[in-house]
C-alpha cells in the first residue's frame, strides 16, 4: 500500500553523489515542492568530473557544475553546493560522513532525500558503487545525529511513499536537459531533449497501484519523533 509523500514540512535537503542524480530521479517532485512554496537544497559529494567521456576531469568538473546549477535553478532549488569528493571513487569515509553531518546541521531540514543504496533498480540495472557507498554514509551520519531530521527517504525502486507529479514532468524534463554537454556525449545520436524526456517519463511512470498517476517513488528509511 503506497502512502502519499508527507506535506507537513517546509525544508528538504537532497543529498546525492553526482550531478544529474537529482534529475534522473526526483526533480519532478522537487519542482512540485518548490512550486508549493517549500524550500529545497541540493548537496552533491562530487562534481561528476569522471562522467564525460573524452573530456579531462579538470575541464569536465566545472562544466558539469555549471549544468547542475542550471538544473537546480529550473526546479526552484534555493541553494546548491559541491563538496569535491572524487567522482567514481566515493567511499563511505569519516570525511564523507562529516560532510553529511555538517550540511544537515546547517540546513536543518525536516526531510532528507538521499540516493538509493540498494543493489539494483532491476535485473539488468545494478546500482553504482558510488551510490551504494554514498547512501550508506548518509544513513550512518543520520543515525549518529543527536537532533535528527524527521524523515529520511531514498529515491528507491522499493517505494513506500509516492509524490504525484503529473503537472511537473515538463519542468523535470527541462531540468535534466540542462545537462546538455553531458547528455550530448553520453548519446550523440539522440537529441538531448528526447533523452531527457525518455528518462523523466521512466522516473515518473504512472502506477497502476496508485490510480494511474505519474509519481516519483520514495522509500522511507528513517523516521524520528
Ligand atoms: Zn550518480
Amino acid at each position: 500500500m503506497l502512502i502519499p509523500f508527507p506535506t507537513d514540512w517546509q525544508t528538504a535537503l537532497v543529498l546525492v553523489p553526482h550531478p544529474d542524480d537529482p534529475e534522473y530521479g526526483v526533480a519532478a517532485a522537487v519542482a512540485k515542492w518548490t512550486t508549493a512554496g517549500k524550500s529545497v537544497a541540493y548537496a552533491l559529494a562530487s562534481r561528476g568530473e569522471a562522467g564525460i567521456e573524452g573530456m579531462a576531469p579538470a575541464e569536465a568538473g566545472p562544466a558539469r557544475e555549471i549544468e547542475q546549477r542550471e538544473s537546480a535553478r529550473i526546479v526552484g532549488v534555493a541553494s546548491i553546493e559541491f563538496w569535491g569528493f572524487p567522482d567514481s571513487a566515493i567511499m563511505n569515509t569519516v570525511e564523507l560522513r562529516a560532510a553529511v553531518t555538517e550540511v544537515i546541521e546547517r540546513v536543518r531540514p525536516q526531510v532528507i532525500v538521499s540516493m538509493y543504496g540498494g543493489p539494483g533498480w532491476g535485473p539488468d540495472m545494478p546500482n553504482q558503487s558510488d551510490h551504494i557507498e554514498f547512501a550508506a554514509a548518509v544513513l550512518q551520519a543520520y543515525d549518529a545525529l543527536d537532533d535528527k531530521p524527521r524523515w529520511l527517504f531514498e529515491n528507491s525502486p522499493e517505494a513506500t511513499h509516492v509524490e504525484e507529479v503529473g503537472d511537473h514532468v515538463e519542468t523535470a524534463v527541462q531540468s535534466l536537459a540542462a545537462h546538455r554537454k553531458y547528455l550530448s556525449v553520453l548519446d550523440p545520436d539522440t537529441p538531448v531533449n528526447d533523452q531527457a524526456r525518455a528518462q523523466v517519463e521512466m522516473a515518473t511512470a504512472a502506477r497502476e497501484d496508485y490510480d494511474n498517476q505519474r509519481v516519483v517513488g520514495f522509500e522511507l528509511k528513517r523516521r524520528s519523533r
